[in-house]
């Protein structure tokens, strides 16, 4: 999302006259825009205003923004800890960035602004052109969270649950089709919570397959307890859904998961997963863990395990678990570094295994791959299977922003590789 944000972001100081540059030393302004989820976020963002001191000593300072959950988090407090700060911008708060740059430029007072108002913003938003350009685009869908799991801090920062209007996501789906993108990502913190005047993220999917330029729908981040009939069903009717499930469970045991507020269960997940496989055979599932949550004893690690070895997740996130500041869990008492250590060994050698066993299946496969750019030393080309693995393989220019068939000869954990196929050698007989 904060890649979505950022982009918006420049979408919109670009009316005030801002281009982009990627040499730090020629900006007169210098936006950084914050993620909360990282560990040690807010000392991270200190560290790089002091990188960009430096970078300025002997020249004219430029305007400083921070931006994004930790600004959020932080608000007052960074403009007092940093003098070097000029302006704090909640993420609910960006519609606003040229009217702060203005009045800041013109009563050179540092200003926050913190308020939740993401009805104004995307209001405001949906005037701004989403320049994305890309042949895979984001598009913010919902924000916010009113679930209150006791490790996250996006509840604080992000504000409550709101859905944008219907209209408005399908008329920025459209512009972004018309404008060469052919996968359009859909991101909410509870995606699958959407809901507007009655319509749902399954309604969404269905409208957004209707516009033929778009050849693939993903969406992340969901949650179990959203994961509702409908939503599954379109697995079985829609032709651009990819079948790649990104539903984050973050512990095997319904014991850790009442001490993280998670609000499911693990026979609900389950219940999920064969709905899904039965609907679509095609399925996969990729997850989030926390692992060593506080109150995480051996048998409920092992339920862990059980729970990996039985889905086979393809593609999973797994983290030792860190305490945010500001959530219930900040002040519990945290399991042994050593035996949190050995834990997620355990976890990620699981999961790395059916990750490798999933690419590896694929030699001398062939399979759709949605080509999304030439790689940095512009030898090769990248493009994602169908399951967001990339592919790197031998093509030509005129494949960017096609799905064609590629023959994977080799892969390892993460990366696919292989050539294209120029043409099937079928034959009838
Ligand atoms: S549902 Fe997701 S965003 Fe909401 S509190 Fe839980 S982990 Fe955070």
């Amino acid at each position: 999302m904060n890649e979505y944000d950022s982009n918006r972001l420049y979408d919109t100081v670009k009316k005030i006259g801002y281009e982009k540059t990627q040499n730090y030393e020629d900006a007169n302004c210098y936006l950084l825009n914050t993620c909360h989820i990282r560990d040690k976020a807010k000392e991270k963002v200190y560290h790089e205003i002091g990188r960009v001191k430096k970078i300025f000593r002997s020249k004219q300072k430029p305007l400083v923004i921070i931006a994004g959950c930790v600004a959020q988090a932080e608000n007052q407090e960074m403009l007092k800890r940093e003098p070097y700060i000029d302006l704090v911008i909640g993420p609910q708060s960006y519609h606003k960035i040229n009217d702060t740059i203005l009045n800041h430029i013109e009563k050179r007072k540092k200003i926050e602004e913190t308020e939740f108002d993401a009805v104004s913003k995307f209001q405001y938003l949906s005037k701004i052109k989403n320049e994305s350009g890309k042949v895979s685009s984001f598009l913010t869908i919902q924000e916010g969270c009113d679930k209150f799991c006791h490790f996250c801090v996006v509840p604080y920062t992000r504000g409550p649950e709101y859905s944008r209007p219907f209209n408005q996501i399908i008329d920025e789906a459209k512009y972004l089709a018309d404008n060469g993108t052919k996968e359009i990502i859909l991101l909410g913190q509870n995606v699958n919570a959407y809901d507007n005047e009655g319509y749902k993220l399954s309604n969404l999917i269905m409208e957004i397959e209707k516009l033929t330029q778009i050849k693939r729908i993903r969406y992340t981040t969901s949650h179990p307890k959203d994961m509702t009939d409908d939503l599954i069903e379109v697995y079985g009717v829609s032709k651009k859904l990819m079948p790649l499930v990104h539903l984050p469970v973050q512990s095997g045991s319904d014991k850790v998961l009442k001490l993280m507020n998670r609000k499911h269960v693990i026979k609900d997940y389950l219940k999920i997963y064969e709905r899904l496989k039965k609907i679509n055979s095609t399925v996969e599932f990729s997850s989030d863990f926390i692992i060593a949550y506080p109150g995480e004893d051996k048998n409920a690690f092992e339920s862990t395990l059980n729970l990996i070895k039985k889905i086979k997740f393809i593609n999973s996130f797994s983290f030792i678990f860190s305490p945010r500041p500001g959530t219930v869990a900040s002040n519990l008492k945290l399991i042994e570094r050593k035996v949190s250590l050995e834990r997620l060994e355990l976890v990620q050698k699981e999961l790395f295994n059916y990750q490798l066993e999933k690419n590896r299946s694929l030699k001398n496969k062939v399979i759709n791959v949605l080509v999304e750019n030439k790689t940095k030393k512009s030898i090769k080309f990248f493009g994602r299977s169908e399951y967001m693995t990339p592919v790197i393989f031998d093509g030509n220019d005129e494949d960017v922003g096609k799905i064609i068939k590629v023959k994977i000869t080799n892969s390892n954990q993460n990366t696919l590789f292989g050539e294209r196929v120029e043409k099937l050698n079928l034959r009838v007989a």
